[in-house]
């Protein structure tokens, strides 16, 4: 029986191979209009736990696993890495039939769990942030997550900022993070018909895992501790810039390049120091 995903679509029916990219273009060309790809959890929103307690309900429902998620690190890795890793940890069959199944039932707890959101919330200075960038038409914001799409729509929706993202690479594109730039960057050209590189692409993320994929693609990595990391942590994987949080407004612009505007005098909430990370 031929097998159709709904949740993570099978690499080969992409249409992004016949593309190709400036991998190699030089750090900040100032020519080229910044695009600021966001990761979801810890980055943007921390849910409260929704997500785990929604795939640990999955594996519960479906293999009676008690618990899945122990012992296995959630940051920084993708939906279908983590279910990858739950099935091999329980000795559970791994197929893209079975994978697709937790995610259907992952998808419905979800929904469940985001009706109650007091438990989570957004991460500091990040409302006027995106409120600042969405407005603005000389730079792009996009999403860059491990969540597969429908899961960081649930999620984002819950905390009203879904509506700020128009395009974004996802779990449900790509195993591996930083194999998602690339996806992210192409979106970005077809959603706004600008002409984006990798090196003038901003990744920022709360994970080593959004460091290295800013890395292995040629972005600037923005690091901030509001996630699963401490400020130390990030800091030894040398992001090329970290913050403590995203509060700081006319920092964040100026890191991106991007002139200030009226809106930043009554934005700068909770503002913290920032830190080159390459100093
Ligand atoms: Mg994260």
């Amino acid at each position: 029986m031929a097998e159709t995903s709904h949740w993570i679509q099978d690499m080969n029916e992409r249409s992004l191979s016949d593309k190709s990219l400036d991998l190699g273009r030089p750090r900040g060309n100032n020519s080229q209009r910044p695009l600021v790809l966001f990761d979801v959890d810890g980055t943007l929103v921390n849910t409260g736990g929704m997500g785990s307690q929604a795939l640990s309900l999955a594996f519960w429902e479906l293999y009676e696993i008690e618990d899945a998620l122990d012992g296995i690190r959630l940051h920084g890795k993708t939906d279908g890495a983590i279910i990858r890793e739950i099935f091999r940890q329980h000795g559970v069959h791994w197929t893209t039939i079975a994978r697709d199944e937790v995610l259907a039932v992952y998808l419905e707890h979800l929904r469940q769990e985001a009706k109650d959101s007091s438990l989570g919330s957004v991460c500091p200075g990040i409302l006027p942030l995106l409120e600042e960038l969405h407005g603005r038409d000389d730079c792009a914001i996009g999403l860059l997550t491990g969540n597969i799409e429908r899961g960081a729509e649930v999620k984002l929706r819950a905390f009203g900022l879904w509506r700020y993202f128009s395009f974004g690479a996802y779990g449900s594109d790509r195993l591996k993070r930083s194999d998602l730039v690339e996806v992210a960057v192409l979106r970005a050209r077809e959603m706004v018909g600008w002409d984006f590189v990798p090196g003038a692409t901003f990744v920022v993320g709360d994970t080593p895992a959004d460091i290295q994929a800013a890395r292995n693609n040629d972005c600037f990595a923005l690091a901030v501790a509001t996630g699963g990391y401490t400020r130390g942590e990030l800091q030894r994987c040398k992001p090329d810039w970290l913050f403590s949080d995203l509060g700081d407004l006319p920092k964040v612009l100026d890191v991106l390049g991007l002139p200030g505007s009226p809106r930043e005098a009554g934005a700068g909430i909770g503002a913290r120091e920032a830190s080159k990370g390459r100093a």
